[in-house]
């Protein structure tokens, strides 16, 4: 072959392993839609591919309704990404597919663990109860990031008001789980309950069944527990370990690009 030739596979592969974006882009993209209501900003983003190829990500839990529906509103084929851990609740189960029917979601991914490392690493199935982060690490962490990887943008259904880590998140960051650059978009970051509420009543958004039974947010049945009038919304989960997160997130930035210090281990924070 002639080297001609091998020097523009190099090339090839250095342009497609760059970043996609950087903490540049974040900031201006933040700058660019301060101000712009969710629905604005997320046409524009989603219509115009100013974020790449982008896909959800939700848990079809407590608030995931308010989100989808936005997106479908724009464009229903858009791809949502949900975790099968394995570890639902049957109501959550049964709820994702009442979203989907109801909102015409056309592209709604499965993304399973490895079954082979399922069978090295949790054969018995009960790592949550001793090994809540090499649970979630198997069942959560790598199946997304294998899908992630063929994502320029996740969409989030995070929002300040959820815990204390989540307080300073901008509607644009960096996602620094892998080098990739892909940009991480919290739309609903700025959303109070009673707006989630008011927007679920406006266009008849089903609530999760488990909501109404004390669970405010909701996870995987193993990790999740009801919550006292006043707590957190999210101090069921986990509740008992020093565990916030299931590693997707990292602590939450604000839009000049600067974090919180927080005392989670790097690439820690609640998930969805
Ligand atoms: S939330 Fe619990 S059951 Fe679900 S993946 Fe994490 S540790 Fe496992």
């Amino acid at each position: 072959m002639a080297e001609e030739q091998r020097t523009d596979s190099r090339k090839v592969d250095r342009i497609d392993t760059g970043p996609r974006f950087t903490e540049a882009d974040a900031v201006r993209l933040n700058r660019i839609f301060r101000g712009t209501e969710t629905l604005d900003m997320l046409e524009t983003v989603l219509r115009e591919k100013m974020a790449g190829d982008i896909a959800v990500v939700s848990s079809f839990g407590a608030e995931s309704s308010v989100l989808l529906h936005l997106v479908a509103r724009i464009d229903p084929a858009t791809p949502v990404l949900f975790l099968e851990t394995g570890k639902h609740f049957d109501e959550t189960l049964a709820y994702r597919d009442l979203l989907i029917a109801k909102l015409g979601l056309r592209d709604v991914r499965k993304l399973a663990p490895d079954p082979a490392a399922l069978a090295e690493k949790d054969e018995s199935g009960l790592r949550w109860s001793y090994d809540p982060d090499g649970c979630c690490e198997i069942r959560k962490v790598i199946p997304l990031a294998k899908e992630l990887a063929h994502f320029d943008a996740s969409l989030t259904g995070r929002k300040a008001f959820q815990a204390q880590s989540r307080t300073n998140l901008p509607r644009f960051e960096i996602d620094t789980t892998d080098a990739q650059g892909r940009l991480k978009i919290n739309p609903l970051v700025t959303w109070s309950p009673e707006e989630l509420s008011a927007y679920m009543e406006e266009h008849d958004l089903p609530v999760h069944p488990l909501v109404a039974q004390g669970y405010p947010s909701i996870g995987c049945s193993p990790c999740t527990s009801r919550v006292a009038p006043g707590e957190d919304p999210r101090s069921g989960r986990w509740r008992g370990w020093d565990k916030t997160e299931c590693g997707i997130h990292i602590p939450g930035q604000d839009d000049t690009g600067n974090g919180p210090e927080g005392d989670l281990p790097p690439g820690y924070d609640p998930v969805f």
